[in-house]
């Protein structure tokens, strides 16, 4: 991705919905690109292999020279990829993040008027998840029922560790879960760095650090700690709370109202349970939201639907300091409706704007944006929002040739 005009960027077309999400997006990208910069811009799109595509051409599922050309090209697009049923075989998804160490899973959720939500105000709901990618129980550290390994690790914890609350050691299977400071801190920063850059005033580490004290209790005890020595533009309700502990409530309240007054970002945290009831009920109060992986997984999904489904959610998994990226449909490859002339392309369609804006084309990451929102304002949509309207839908590709013309014209 050196050349910054005519940038080579690789493909994964993607299984199920994907070729058609992904010819739809390609269309409308090259579309915006061009009306933006007067075909003075042009993506060089390179197809990489993965998934069943892949398996059927190499007889592998994520070939090498997949991993090699985004290492090369350090950006990529992905449609959705079919996960390998059988044992030993471990999602391809999280094998991409986890060889590139994509270490930020970023979600962007916003409402789009005219979009069916099952919230009275979905228009409320605009945030940013930036959920932990490569740590937490899914490192796949886990070990069957009956496996020697449990035996193994059982009599190391009660041996050595004098655990006795594994409740029935004879049929159990265990599971290990490693939040580190490092991981965490890496990944808060970067929620702080975006709400810098993006001019938000508030961060929120979420976590459940009332049970888990060591790993999610680290994670909000690190973040805090990385952000009140790191981040003089950060207040956070760890000072808050220390300051009211020293001097009184009214210090602290002080403080805090001085800190907005100069314009500062807010940080606060929120145990996971309540940040799910948060989001209905309040969800203005949230703009980036830092958390670790299982939690961010659960609430992403539940934010999606809150502004209409994982068909318009989407997603990138960064690492900032190598600068790797990886843009992707949010959701699965939709078996049930491949081929039907069904799919939404908008997750996969909005998670390239996400794209555009790391190029820093932003012109033409608005124009469709903006394509997005008039269609959906005036009701032209794909079956999945159709059906909930009890409307005439689009097929995927006219609904993408329709935002052609919303950026071309
Ligand atoms: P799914 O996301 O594929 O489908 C869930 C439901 O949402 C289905 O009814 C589907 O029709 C609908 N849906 C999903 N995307 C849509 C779109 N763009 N437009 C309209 N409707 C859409 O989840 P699943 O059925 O649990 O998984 C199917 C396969 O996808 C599995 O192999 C799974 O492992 C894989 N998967 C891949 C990813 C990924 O590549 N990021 C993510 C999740 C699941």
């Amino acid at each position: 991705m050196t050349n910054t005009i005519n940038p080579v960027i690789p493909y994964i077309e993607g299984d199920g919905i994907g070729p058609e999400i992904w010819q739809a997006t390609k269309k409308v990208v090259d579309a915006a690109v061009n009306s933006a910069y007067q075909g003075t811009r042009k993506i060089d799109w390179l197809e990489i292999l993965a998934g069943g595509k892949a398996y059927n051409q190499t007889g592998t599922w994520l070939p090498d020279a997949t991993l090699e050309a985004i290492r090369e090209h350090k950006i990529a697009i992905k449609g959705p990829l079919t996960t390998p049923i059988g044992e030993g075989f471990r999602s391809l998804n999280v094998t991409l993040r986890q060889e590139l160490d994509l270490y930020a899973c970023v979600r962007p959720v916003r409402y789009f008027k005219g979009v069916p939500s099952p919230l009275k105000e979905p228009e409320k709901t605009d945030m940013t998840i930036f959920r932990e990618n490569t740590e937490d129980v899914y490192a796949g550290i886990e070990f069957a029922k009956d496996s020697s390994e449990v035996q193994a690790l059982l009599a190391f914890l009660t041996d050595k560790l004098s655990v006795t609350k594994v409740r029935f050691p004879e049929t159990t299977a265990l599971g290990i879960k490693p939040i580190s400071q490092a991981g965490s801190q890496r990944l808060i920063a970067a929620a702080l760095d975006y709400a810098l850059e993006q001019g938000k005033t508030g961060v929120t580490l979420v976590h459940k650090g009332n049970i888990m004290k060591f790993t999610e209790g680290g994670f909000k005890n690190w973040g805090y700690d990385y952000i009140e020595k790191n981040y003089s533009q950060a207040f956070t309700m760890n000072q808050f709370k220390q300051l009211s502990a020293k001097g009184g409530k009214e210090k602290a309240e002080a403080a805090l109202a001085e800190a907005q007054a100069a314009g500062k970002i807010i940080v606060d945290d929120v145990i996971a349970d309540n940040f799910l009831q948060q989001i209905l009920l309040y969800p203005e109060k949230y703009q980036v939201v830092a958390t670790t992986n299982l939690n961010g997984d659960y609430i992403s999904d539940a934010l999606a639907a809150q502004v209409g489904g994982i068909g318009i959610a989407p997603g990138a998994n960064i690492n900032y300091k190598t600068g790797h990226a990886i843009f992707e449909a949010t959701h699965g490859t939709a078996p049930d409706i491949a081929g039907n002339g069904w799919a939404n392309p908008c997750s996969l369609l909005l998670s390239a704007t996400m794209l555009l804006d790391h190029l820093g084309w932003f012109e033409a990451s608005q124009l469709i944006t903006q394509a997005i929102e008039q269609a959906l304002e005036t009701h032209l949509m794909t079956h999945d929002f159709a059906q909930m309207l009890k409307i005439d839908a689009l097929s995927t590709d006219a609904f993408a040739e329709q935002l052609v013309r919303f950026v071309t014209k």
